[in-house]
């Protein structure tokens, strides 16, 4: 499912420096040789331009960790989807957990952030994820599909070219995984809300995301709807982002 062939996302977050990110870039390159998957890497903005010239011609994709929700104009901050677009970047991740919850992002600023990164040509990929308590509560199929909904609402026909990743929100950097059972039943979940949206769900790539690293990628990516992974803390280390970049390109 997804597009053909898996799709292996790293979100950097808030880490990085010119002098790091061309040292972890050129790691990254020099040992993809026998990589076969989609893989790309989401970078802090300031270091888009550097990033574009650095991986140009290659087959490792630059993407951004959000994008703004309005054209253009008095939006102090923000960073507007065609800016995206004049450094290279195809990917965009929208309502990430850590903009959810520290930047106060519902379900209708990220559909909005979604609809926009389409608009311009941008590839969004939108996370969904429950909490502990709503884990707890028996909420998380009712809290991915109100999330999901949300997008599904707002791009009607065009969300067959989004990409989502499931990230549960107490997997994030805490070392907990999910197990690769659970995540299918949620990705299955997923999977079901997209084909009754669109005959072409197939199309969407529904990555996990929650403490992907080198030992369980594998397992994770051996589930029949899980097409690739959203990768923070390893993604960091050139080594480990490889070893899984080669698990989804068995
Ligand atoms: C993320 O932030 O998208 C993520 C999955 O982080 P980590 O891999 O560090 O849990």
């Amino acid at each position: 499912m997804g597009m053909s062939g898996k799709l292996m996302v790293g979100n950097w977050k808030m880490n990085g420096s010119l002098a790091a990110n061309a040292s972890l870039l050129s790691d990254i390159l020099n040992g993809m040789a026998g990589v076969s998957c989609h893989a790309a890497v989401c970078l802090p903005a300031p270091y888009l331009a550097q990033a574009q010239s650095l991986l140009a011609g290659s087959a490792l994709a630059l993407g951004a960790q959000d994008v703004s929700a309005h054209e253009s104009g008095a939006y102090t901050g923000e960073v507007s989807c065609d800016m995206l677009r004049d450094f290279a970047v195809r990917f965009a991740i929208v309502g990430h957990s850590e903009r959810r919850q520290y930047h106060g992002e519902t379900d209708t600023v990220v559909a909005n952030k979604a609809q926009r990164a389409l608009a311009a040509g941008i590839t969004p990929i939108v996370c969904v994820g429950e909490s502990l308590a709503e884990r707890e509560a028996g909420q998380t199929e009712a809290v991915v599909k109100r999330q999901l909904a949300a997008v599904i609402h707002t791009n009607g026909h065009c969300i067959s070219e989004i990409v989502v990743a499931y990230e549960p929100v107490w997997a994030i950097g805490t070392g907990l995984t999910a197990t690769p059972e659970k995540v299918q039943s949620v990705h299955a979940v997923l999977r079901a809300q997209l084909q009754a949206a669109t005959a072409h769900a197939e199309r969407v790539s529904i990555l996990y995301g929650g403490s992907m690293n080198a030992a369980n990628a594998a397992s994770l990516l051996d589930q029949p709807d899980v097409d690739g992974g959203l990768i923070g803390g390893a993604s960091l280390k050139a080594p480990d982002f490889l070893s899984m970049l080669k698990a989804a390109s068995r």
